[in-house]
């Protein structure tokens, strides 16, 4: 099939390399004209594991990229829409779908064949009914249904595992507004045979991507306020949770009695808090969708305040060894929101690195790819690490905030300084006993 997809981020880009991989002939479309340029030039703008080599593998071949939506629609059968919708405190921001949306209606009054256009950016239940539609129709002087399809499909990658996620998806969900858009949507998802398809209305498919993440978002934050109470009482959560974890409901014994453990287990663990792109968005705006609609989100809610507050526990945790920071040399391990990707917004990471400056600590952080971001986040407020061993060297205090498996090596690194630092694990990634004065979320 031939489509375009608008928003070369890193739903856009990880979704256009996947179905060219899958055998689809795809134009990425981006107006950020360095972004196509790179893509064209076989880079990948962002980082995920085997992303770069799968774009090199495609480029040129049933890949291309450039910056007209125009362009994109009349030389494809289907367009799919993955551009940011952000949160501005109020409701998501549907400013870069109503432009998009525009382009493509505009677009669409030029083209004599039937259409398909796909909604995959994350919005609230009713946006691609009462919001997109309205828009294609009135730009392109034709009716939804009859002249062009409309659908929505939801993302469900996971960032830092996203090409492997794109590749071996769990399930697809299509809303669409009638047969004929279900129908061209399967069609695209046809190289993914086996894989649960679910047909429904895209409203249910809006809904099922808030509901998800927001699940994932409450086990960790229920996690974290556990956490906060073990501690105080002397326990230690992560024997806490392996207990919870033990019950055959949440690890079920396999016929042979092994246990199976699902991945919603890493959400039931203490840390320092959930971050990126795509959580404290999503659960911030179901709560304002709920308000809107005299449904108050009450756990969410609380979800939100307990990861709000958790970054702090990681200073209060090196507070019981330097109630002063000023001065005190505090190396930041991990700056993207969670290993195998380079994303740093709403990043714990941020939010401890500047609390640590305002109380006049001596910073340095490190992360094996977000190195980019990080520099235009805080420029030479911090040093850049350049290694992990390097970065090691002279710190007080070590604050390990993502759970990168090369920081495994922490321990080994450090056991011969004379002077040991403080490590506080914010990830529980260290075994407590490994490095001679250790603090832990939970602990
Ligand atoms: P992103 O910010 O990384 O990328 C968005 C891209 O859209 C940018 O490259 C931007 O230049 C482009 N864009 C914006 N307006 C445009 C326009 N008018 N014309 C052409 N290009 C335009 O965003 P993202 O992280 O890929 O997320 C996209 C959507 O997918 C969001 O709704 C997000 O909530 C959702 N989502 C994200 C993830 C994730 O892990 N990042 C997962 C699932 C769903």
């Amino acid at each position: 099939m031939r489509v375009s997809i608008i928003g070369a981020g890193y739903v856009g880009l990880v979704s256009a390399v996947g179905l060219a991989e899958v055998g689809h002939d795809v134009l990425c479309v981006d107006r950020d004209k360095s972004k196509i340029d790179l893509i064209n030039e076989g880079k990948s703008p962002i980082y995920e594991e085997g992303l770069a080599e799968l774009l090199a593998a495609n480029i040129g071949k049933r890949l291309r990229a450039i910056t007209s939506i125009a362009e994109a629609v009349n030389q494809t059968d289907l367009t799919i829409i993955a551009v940011d919708t952000p949160f501005d405190g109020e409701r998501i921001v549907l400013r870069s779908i109503e432009d998009v949306a525009r382009e493509i209606g505009r677009a669409l009054a030029e083209k004599d064949s039937y259409h398909t256009v796909v909604v995959k950016s994350t919005v609230v239940p009713g946006t691609t009914d009462s919001f997109v539609l309205p828009i294609l129709e009135e730009a392109s002087g034709k009716l939804a249904g009859e002249d062009f399809g409309l659908g929505m499909n939801p993302e469900f990658l996971r960032e830092g595992q996203a090409i492997a996620d794109f590749l071996n998806p769990d399930r697809i969900v299509l809303g669409g507004i009638d047969r004929r858009s279900h129908d061209v949507m399967s069609d695209l998802y046809e190289p993914f045979a086996g894989v649960e398809l679910l047909r429904t209305t895209t409203r249910t498919a809006e809904m099922v991507k808030y509901t998800a993440n927001s699940l994932l978002a409450t086990l960790i934050s229920f996690s974290n306020e556990i956490a906060n109470l073990a501690a105080r009482v002397g326990v230690d959560a992560m024997e806490v949770m392996r207990g919870v974890h033990l019950d055959k409901r949440f690890t079920p014994i396999d016929g042979d009695g092994s246990r199976v453990w699902p991945g919603a287990i890493s959400y039931l663990e203490p840390g320092c808090g959930f971050g990126g792109s795509c959580f404290p968005k999503d659960v911030k705006s179901l709560i304002a969708f709920g308000e809107e609609h005299d449904s108050p989100m009450r756990i969410l809610q609380s979800v939100m305040d307990v990861n709000e507050a958790q970054p702090a526990k990681m200073l209060d945790l090196l507070g019981r060894h330097f109630p002063d920071l000023d001065g005190v040399a505090v190396t930041v391990l991990g700056m993207a929101f969670k290993p195998g990707t380079d994303d740093i917004r709403e990043s714990p990471s941020l939010e401890v690195t500047e609390q640590l400056l305002a109380r006049g600590a001596v910073v340095t952080v490190y992360d094996p790819v977000a190195h980019h971001g990080v520099v235009k986040v805080f420029g030479d407020r911090v040093t850049h690490g350049e290694d992990l061993e390097s970065t090691l060297e002279g710190a007080q205090a070590i604050l390990l905030m993502t759970r990168w498996s090369d920081f495994e090596r922490i321990p080994e690194l450090l056991k011969t300084r004379p002077q040991q630092p403080v490590v506080v694990d914010g990830r529980r990634l260290l075994a407590k006993d490994s490095v001679a004065i250790y603090q832990g979320i939970g602990l």
